[in-house]
């Protein structure tokens, strides 16, 4: 690989600050800084990331350690990719920026200070033409919605093990591009599939695709920030029917991703991209030649244990 400055596969931690001011017990410790190693009291256990961000880290330095190093990959023509796992309630939403509260500066998300990266350090670059296009997707219950698109409620078409019909918008300007974001983080909560749910149970994919144009050749990359669904069991919320149904494609998304990590770090021979829609969209940007970045979300409530220790389980797995 040509950059070596940054590994395929980065897997970081982040723990949400305590919420309820009351609470003063925690289950995780941090017993290493470098290498970053966490410890789950209740269980004695151990778990070795790449970065640990602790409750005090903020917006800014979990961007400049995360996606920051990964937009000039994407410059350079490779593609990225920036999943937030995690049960709900732990910060996925918050760390991406894909909410559709207002926000003060400092809790800015990835997808905002990516886009201001993007267009701030291309001006002055007159030796190229670059091309910035986005489009923002939801997966929900295996179906493909398209947030950029108001009056399109029903479900994308999936042919061909393609999704056909989503809009690609050029933006000019990153005051464009974080238009696009507000509207659709409006639509993760009003389109036709949140009647019984809410953005909790949905995927959500902000891709920026970045065609860069030399005299002699031309590059075609995309980032993709993806806010995954909660990775919370079915059996604890004890969902029955079609909500049950819902988790179980939540799950089936989630457990293919984290398949398809595994065998690309064992270096498999096949790869299970099929086997859920998330997979299969993000295919071209899921291998060995292009960037992952896993951030977990935890919280340190010894009552989320269980849940903690499942996504540390997947991030020990992946990486
Ligand atoms: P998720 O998307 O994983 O369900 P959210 O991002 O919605 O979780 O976070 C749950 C709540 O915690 C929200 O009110 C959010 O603003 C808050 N929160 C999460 N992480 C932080 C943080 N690092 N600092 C301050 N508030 C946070
Ligand atoms: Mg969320």
């Amino acid at each position: 690989m040509e950059d070596k400055s940054v590994d395929f596969v980065n897997v970081s931690l982040r723990i949400r600050p305590t919420l309820n001011q009351d609470r003063t017990s925690s289950c995780l410790q941090v017993i290493s800084k470098q290498p970053p190693i966490l410890l789950v009291l209740d269980r004695s256990q151990t778990y070795h990331l790449d970065k640990i961000f602790t409750e005090e880290v903020d917006q800014q330095t979990v961007y400049n350690e995360t996606v920051k190093p990964l937009v000039e990959c994407v410059k350079k023509g490779y593609n990225s990719t920036v999943f937030a796992y995690g049960q709900t309630g732990t910060g996925k939403t918050y760390t991406m920026g894909t909410s559709s509260h207002l926000e003060s500066d400092e809790d800015l998300g990835l997808v905002p200070r990516t886009l201001d990266q993007f267009f701030e350090s291309h001006l002055g670059d007159d030796n190229s033409e670059i091309d910035i296009l986005i489009s923002f997707i939801e997966i929900y219950n295996e179906k493909v919605f398209d947030l950029l698109q108001e009056s399109n409620k029903s479900p994308l078409i999936v042919k061909g093990f393609k999704v056909h019909g989503f809009k690609q918008v050029n933006v000019f300007n990153c005051h464009e591009a974080k238009h696009l974001l507000k509207i659709g983080n409006k639509n993760r909560h009003t389109t036709g599939t949140k009647q019984n749910a809410n953005s909790s149970r949905s995927h959500a994919i902000f891709t920026i695709y970045c065609n860069i144009k030399y005299r002699d050749r031309e590059t075609c990359s995309k980032l993709n920030l993806v806010d995954l669904a909660g990775c919370e069991s079915v059996r604890k919320t004890g969902n029955q029917g079609s909500t049950f149904q819902e988790g179980v494609n939540i799950n089936k998304g989630l457990l293919c991703i984290g398949q398809v990590m595994t065998a690309l770090s064992t270096n498999a021979s096949y790869i299970p991209y099929r086997q859920s829609i998330i997979t299969l969209m993000l295919q071209d940007s899921l291998n060995t030649k292009n960037f992952i970045s896993l951030i977990a979300c935890v919280n340190s409530n010894p009552e989320d244990c269980n849940e903690t220790v499942q996504t540390l389980e997947f991030a020990q797995r992946v990486k």
